[in-house]
């Protein structure tokens, strides 16, 4: 049977995906289904089957495992027959994928052929995007990139800053932007842990000058989280390659990264000032007028109205993520479905977004001096060791946990952070990475955690992202 990918289609599942997401309530969850979602590298429609391609093997039957139900009956509430099937499948070169926008055929001109590992999000643009103090640097950035991409000093830009602040939106607003003004360019979306993925399928594939050729032809590479590439030497050496042939041929490359060049310290100097050698620009915590405008807008494209007071409430209340703002709103927004006439007064509201404000305030009360004396005394080790320059493994592990605890389950800042174990911002980072990567296959070390954050009245579920 012939395959389509006409509008209707397209809107179906666009349709689907959105009351799918909307209507999930945590946060966590949400934004797990959108990573997973976004590995969706193009979707067929084969009469009644919905055929679902992703990037790699493992999100395919990640996808099917947990997610082909609630997606099917999704797409059943808007399609026409009322019933459809879904597949889920791994294509290693995907077909052009329906969610990608259309072109319009009557400007007639070339269109790029080149197909993006992760597609772009749509629904992140400028006119999305809210401007206040803490971007407003970022974001002139960004549009002096979409105006002459690759061709001005922008190149590369490098954007900053912590979880859920919004570099990832920027990042895509450049990305459909220019995608908009010419859609003849070649743009390439992806994290560096996919990049590294598809280097490593490559590399077994003994096709790593298909991999080179790929990315060194493109117009605008945009990198996001290129955190990740502490993870190795080998991918930095690659990626090193490539930014300098793509540099050269004067194409666009941008960045985003959880903290500043300089405070990636698993990554090679060389790395490090190509990174700054273009332009560097900080997304910082948004004011409370900052935090108010985004709700306005994001509440704008809910279905339900939700009034002002409600939003002043969240803006007052959560302060640390834009994207935890976020869960909060559509959990109101949720609620007011459901009872539309409903006046929510400061106690209801406190009740229903109780854990969103929970989380925020148990961060808040947490302070490192405790951790630090906390930490010690589980270890067995005095607060002169804890802060001292000594490498030995029984008094780094303390101290580096501490550090993680620091940076993972308060909102102080790197700064402030370093001040209280009297380290370089690196010194911090470079313990917290540690920590993170051992949790990850050291059971006793995890439990040690655990027993030391039940301390204070918290989960290791606790854990900001
Ligand atoms: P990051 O990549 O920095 O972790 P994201 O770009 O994923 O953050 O942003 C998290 C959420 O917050 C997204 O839904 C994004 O649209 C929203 N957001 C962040 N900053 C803004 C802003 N200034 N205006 C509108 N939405 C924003
Ligand atoms: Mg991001």
């Amino acid at each position: 049977m012939e395959t389509t990918t006409d509008i209707a289609s397209r809107e179906l599942w666009e349709k689907a995906k959105k009351i799918y997401l909307d209507t999930i309530v945590s946060q966590e969850e949400k934004s797990q289904v959108e990573r997973y979602l976004s590995m969706i590298v193009s979707v067929e429609r084969n009469g009644d089957t919905f055929v679902v391609c992703t990037s790699n093997a493992f999100s395919a039957e990640f996808l099917k495992a947990n997610y082909s139900e609630r997606m099917k009956k999704c797409l059943e509430l808007f399609a026409p027959e009322g019933k459809v099937e879904l597949e889920f499948k791994f294509r290693e070169a995907p077909i052009p994928s329906i969610i990608k926008p259309i072109p319009d055929q009557s400007k007639r001109q070339k269109v790029s052929t080149f197909v993006s590992t992760m597609p772009l999000n749509e629904e992140y643009t400028f006119d999305e995007f809210v401007r206040g103090p803490s971007n407003s640097f970022a974001l002139a950035a960004a549009q002096a990139v979409v105006a002459n991409p690759g061709k001005g000093g922008y190149n590369p830009l490098f954007i900053h800053g912590g979880t859920g602040l919004g570099k990832t939106h920027l990042m895509q607003a450049i990305g459909n932007e220019i995608k908009n003004r010419d859609p003849s360019l070649a743009i390439c979306y992806l994290t560096a842990e996919e990049y590294l993925n598809e280097y490593v399928n490559y590399m077994k594939d003994s096709n790593l000058p298909g991999f080179r050729a790929k990315y060194r032809s493109v117009d605008v590479l945009l990198l996001d989280d290129v955190q990740f590439f502490q993870k190795g030497k080998q991918i930095q050496e690659e990626f090193f390659n490539t930014f300098n042939a793509l540099k050269d041929n004067r194409k666009q490359i941008v960045m985003t990264s959880d903290v500043a060049p300089k405070n990636l310290p698993a990554i090679e100097q060389r790395l490090i000032s190509r990174f700054e050698g273009g332009m560097l620009q900080e997304i910082e915590t948004p004011s409370y007028e900052t935090r108010l405008a985004i709700l306005k807008k994001k509440a704008e494209g809910l279905e339900v109205s939700v009034p002002d007071y409600v939003l002043e409430f969240i803006a007052d209340k959560i302060k640390s993520h834009v994207r935890a703002m976020e869960g909060a709103l559509g959990k109101v927004s949720v609620y007011l479905s459901a009872y539309p006439s409903s006046v929510l007064s400061n106690e209801a509201l406190e009740h229903l977004l109780g854990d969103f404000i929970q989380k925020e305030q148990t961060m808040k009360k947490l302070n490192i001096e405790e951790i630090q004396a906390l930490v010690a005394k589980k270890y067995s080790i005095t607060m002169e060791q804890l802060l001292s320059p000594e490498r030995t493994q029984s008094v780094v592990t303390p101290r580096q946990l501490a550090m993680y605890i620091a940076r993972k389950f308060t909102t102080k800042s790197l700064p402030e952070i370093a001040k209280m174990f009297e380290k370089t911002h690196a010194t911090i980072i470079h313990g917290v990475r540690n920590i993170e990567k051992r949790l990850d296959v050291e059971a006793d070390l995890k439990a040690s955690l655990a027993e030391i954050l039940a301390e204070f009245g918290y989960k290791l579920s606790d854990k900001m992202d």
